[in-house]
């Protein structure tokens, strides 16, 4: 077992990472690495390969060459799903050491990383694996209403869009790689994968792993580096279609990048998710979901409850109860097994962050607890509670990606309707109720992808996840991501 400093133990390998392009792990065409940190101590963890625009570009072809010549699209669906159900095997063989890269590469608690991330992936591939033999189109009887008396058998396939480039973020690293890979091989694609520069590691051990469960060279590639690495995929002309998960304002890039050939474009952006209590909800159960809905993960969760509505009567309660929560929170190294919540991922996070707390504080809201962005080593932000907040203050607008709540009272269910629809956002919405239509009716009003009822971060395979308005293009996850990887063919046959 490896040391590094600061007294964490682990035994992560500190060797340079490679790119994967066609089966082969490469140095980067231009000889240039990057350094890879443990964002709760600042320590190096590796070097790592920065892919560059030349790189796309080889990675893109042996994408091609592996789309069009096989031996991954002469594969039947049953041993392509087959290969797809062993990487969730093999991803949960590794568990512990995937959890250990996660954890030293993102900042997240281990158990959270095995617990949460590194079993979701898994059972992601497990889901997965299933659609690839059950992907098919219907026959159809067309009337054709100009050629009376014509008869046609006609049908639809549906077929891979080609090549995928996909660039995923850093919150959740090892997850996001397999939400987007899961459903792009399960439909027969292949693919160029870029992951966040901060956490390229688990992305990396997840390569190994694909080509260990039988994945042919290129299926699956991946580049690390930089936002121009990302550019240059998303603007690529071999590329069929570009699936991305980060900011907004680099999705907003990415759709004008893809204009170029048109290529298919999903997008699963920021949010400023509402997270609703009415007087009549079990408060204690509202109390906890309402912290964490934004506390889990260091707040940095494109889903996450940042914003917290509470009916009038009871607010003064749900906030002492959040603050009560926020203030048990054990900050940590994600290694130490008492850390409830580590840093953020980054110094750029960290600096965010704390911008948007001094931001709150100029603009007139307190922190009922937290509120401070503390000294490092390692960028650890105080899990934050912000009250006397207004619907036109950038913390209640914006997305932080932070542990800060913006906490506003309301009086009825019109009210809150208004003001929780009122955002350039519509990812998740969390309704805390007892009465079960009331429930109903603001699912119904909310303009978000995903309702929680009585709950908050529910996450599964099965279920759809993305966002209304600009909080994306299309969905993750279930059946309805399929889609986004198939082109729908109409074959008619004159008879
Ligand atoms: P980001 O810039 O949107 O990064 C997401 C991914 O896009 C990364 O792989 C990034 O590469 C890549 N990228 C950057 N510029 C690009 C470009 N011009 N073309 C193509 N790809 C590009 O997000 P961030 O800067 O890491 O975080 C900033 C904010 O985004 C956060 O504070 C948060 O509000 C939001 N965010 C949302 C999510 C989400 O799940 N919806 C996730 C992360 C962040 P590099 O990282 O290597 O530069
Ligand atoms: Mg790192």
């Amino acid at each position: 077992m490896a040391t590094t400093t600061s007294g964490i133990e682990h035994n992560v390998s500190s060797d340079t990472r490679k790119l994967l392009i066609g089966g082969e792990w490469l140095e980067a065409s231009s000889g240039k690495t990057f350094e890879t940190i443990d964002p709760a101590t600042g320590d190096l963890l590796a070097m790592v390969a920065e892919g560059g625009s030349e790189d796309v570009d080889r990675a893109v072809k042996a994408a091609r060459t592996a789309l069009e010549d096989g031996p991954w699209s002469t594969m039947n669906p049953s041993e392509r799903g087959r290969v797809i159900h062993r990487i969730g095997d093999l991803i949960m063989e590794n568990a512990e050491e995937l959890a250990t890269l996660e954890t030293l590469d993102n900042g997240k608690p281990f158990g959270v990383a095995l617990a949460a991330d590194v079993a979701l992936a898994a059972d992601l591939f497990w889901y997965m694996s299933g659609w690839a033999t059950k992907i098919h189109g219907s026959v159809i009887n067309p009337s054709v209403p100009y050629m009376p008396g014509a008869e046609f058998h006609a049908y639809t396939t549906r077929e891979p869009v080609g090549v995928v480039g996909q660039i995923i973020p850093w919150n959740f690293p090892l997850l996001m790689a397999a939400w987007k890979l899961g459903p792009a091989l399960a439909t027969g694609c292949t693919v160029v994968l870029k992951p966040a520069e901060q956490t390229p590691l688990s992305a990396l051990r997840l390569g190994e792993i694909m080509l260990e469960a039988g994945l042919p060279p290129g299926v699956v590639n991946v580049i690390t580096g930089f936002g121009d690495a990302g550019a240059a995929l998303a603007q690529h002309e071999g590329v069929d279609k570009v699936a991305f998960t980060g900011s907004t304002e680099v999705g907003k890039l990415i759709v004008n990048a893809a204009s170029g050939n048109l290529k298919r474009v999903s997008l699963e952006l920021g949010g400023k998710s509402p997270n609703v209590v009415f007087s009549d909800a079990d408060i204690d159960a509202a109390i906890a979901g309402a912290a964490s809905g934004i506390f889990f993960n260091q707040g940095q969760v494109c889903s996450a409850g940042s914003r917290l509505y509470v009916q009038a009567d009871q607010f003064d309660r749900v906030i002492e109860g959040v603050c009560e929560a926020a203030s048990n929170i054990k900050l940590g190294h994600g290694m130490d097994p008492e850390t409830e919540m580590g840093p953020l991922v980054s110094q750029e996070q960290f600096d965010r962050v704390a911008g948007y707390l001094q931001t709150g504080i100029d603009e007139g809201n307190r922190a009922a607890v937290g509120g401070n962005a503390l000294d490092g080593p390692g960028f650890f932000v105080e899990p934050t509670v912000l009250v006397d907040a207004d619907a036109s203050h950038a913390i209640v607008r914006e997305e932080i990606f932070g542990p800060v709540i913006a906490a506003m009272p309301f009086d009825d269910i019109d009210d809150l309707a208004r003001q929780a629809n009122d955002s350039h956002y519509g990812l998740a919405a969390g309704v805390w109720t007892r009465d079960i239509s009331k429930a109903h009716q603001l699912a119904n009003k909310i303009k978000a992808g995903t309702v929680h009822v009585n709950a908050y971060h529910v996450f599964s395979a099965e279920l759809p996840f993305g966002g209304f308005k600009q909080s994306g293009w299309g969905r993750e996850m279930g059946e309805e991501v399929l889609s986004n990887y198939l082109e729908t063919k109409t074959v008619i046959v004159g008879l």
